[in-house]
């Protein structure tokens, strides 16, 4: 029997307990760097699963590196756990707040179990069949503020790792490879003494943001044309009879090709930032966050997952589930409802997000195996916290689990596999400046997550 046969026979076995942590996790949604209770989830399952589990690794509390297996090489899946601010929603088809702060709307609560129980599938095959290979699964933090891999690559955590594989809901079934954008993440806090509105003319820090925001816009569609920036205002004062003492305006840049043009572009922000700041007559401060590459293709791994995947076929979803995806679009507002059947193994062209494991690619051959989402049901969006928190919508998840527990265990009993795309990805990265991208506020996401999320931090 060839190691990917039993891994799926393993996966198989090991699937009410995937099922089970798909609905744990959801159950207790957690912003990032404050996945407490769904890392501990992960890495006590690991535990009890034979895995040697290294909790807080690289000094980041919510991340851990499980381990099984000796000798060969080592093979790494990448579970991630972290929930979006502000979208809880219940698991119905129709937008249902919930009290929680937070809302699995990326689908993390199927990313972190699937990379966790991948690994055990694949372990379990392995010391059945005699194979020499080490397993790891990285528990990997915060990447919706594209931080935990970015901060344990700066630690080493990731130093010896021969393959790495990820998973994630998209618009299609299949093995990706192609890039994704380059992303830089910071903030700017304006600062005055405060005053009481009433008496006019004390300096106001939300003047200093307005004017950032309306020079920085102006911009946008000319000497920034080539990125695109996005903003919120995370503090921006309680009540108008109140000048506040301190304003917060969080910014994103992405590129399609240039990490460097996004710092270069963070660079012009800060000197706007100032610029703006002593017009408005108030202080400004710079707070950098993080930042990674887009994906670096590698088509070596790319085909040894599509391989798996031509063997499971594609998700298949029962009626009474696709009424239901269809309720949910329709609750969104969306006219139609569209999910995408087959695969489709995306090689040409870049997609439009960013995520931190972009960054690892460029160091490590990294695979991605994506299951499909209705179009209509928009990533970072209340409806994608109700899918994700929807068993009917488990079949996609599920084939994803099982695909990155046959492709590590092919890799791990071919490992010509593995030397091909190290090949693949040094020569694709030759000659590319590959600087590791700088890492903020590390003492506060570590220390007081709670005061960064609640925006009061030092
Ligand atoms: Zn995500």
């Amino acid at each position: 029997m060839s190691a990917a046969t039993e891994a799926r026979r393993e996966l198989e076995v090991l699937q009410p307990e995937l099922e089970a942590l798909y609905a744990r996790l959801w159950a207790t949604p957690e912003l990032p760097m404050l996945e407490f209770r769904s890392s501990a989830a992960l890495a006590d399952w690991l535990q009890a699963e034979g895995f040697a589990v290294d909790r807080g690794a690289g000094g980041l509390p919510t991340a851990f590196v499980a381990t099984k297996g000796q000798g060969g090489p080592l093979i790494g899946l990448l579970a991630e756990y972290d929930a979006l601010p502000g979208l809880a929603n219940a698991a119905v088809p129709a937008r249902v707040r919930l009290a929680e702060r937070a809302g699995h709307a990326c689908g993390h609560n199927h990313i972190g179990p699937n990379a966790a129980v991948a690994a055990a599938a694949a372990a379990r095959a392995l010391a059945a069949l005699g194979i020499e290979a080490r397993i790891v699964c990285f528990g990997t933090p915060a990447e919706e503020i594209l931080y935990g891999k970015i901060a344990l690559q700066e630690a080493g955590v990731f130093a010896g790792t021969d393959v790495l594989l990820a998973n994630h809901g998209d618009y299609q079934s299949g093995a990706l490879s192609r890039p994704c954008q380059a992303v830089c993440l910071g903030e700017f806090r304006f600062t005055a003494p405060g005053a009481h509105a009433g008496f006019g003319g004390a300096p106001n820090p939300l003047i200093g943001l307005e004017l950032m925001v309306q020079t920085m816009e102006r911009l946008h569609g000319n000497r920034f044309a080539d990125c695109s920036i996005l903003h919120v205002v995370r503090q921006g004062g309680v009540m108008p009879g109140v000048v506040p003492s301190e304003t917060l305006l969080f910014l994103s840049i992405k590129h399609r090709e240039s990490f460097q043009r996004t710092l270069d572009v963070w660079r012009e922000l800060v000197r706007l930032a100032e610029a703006s700041a002593a017009q408005a007559g108030v202080a400004v401060e710079a707070i950098y966050l993080s930042g990674s590459r887009g994906y670096l293709a590698n088509d070596t791994l790319a085909d040894v997952l599509r391989a798996q995947l031509e063997t499971l076929g594609p998700p298949v979803y029962d009626a009474s589930a696709l009424a239901w995806m269809r309720e949910l679009a329709d609750a969104t507002g969306a006219s139609g409802f569209t999910l995408p059947e087959g695969f489709a193994h995306h090689q040409e062209g870049c997609d439009a997000y960013g995520q931190d494991d972009g960054d690892l690619s460029w160091r490590i051959p990294l695979a991605r195996v994506n299951w499909a989402l209705p179009l209509e049901v928009p990533l970072h969006h209340w409806a994608m916290t109700a899918l994700s928190g929807y068993a009917g919508y488990h079949p996609g998840p599920i084939m994803a689990a099982t695909a990155l527990a046959m492709t590590a265990a092919t890799l791990a009993e071919q490992p010509d596999l593995i030397r091909r795309a190290e090949a693949e990805r040094r020569q694709r990265a030759s000659g590319a400046d590959l600087t590791t991208p700088p890492v903020g506020l590390r003492e506060v996401l570590c220390r007081t997550p709670e005061a960064y999320w609640a925006a009061i931090y030092p």
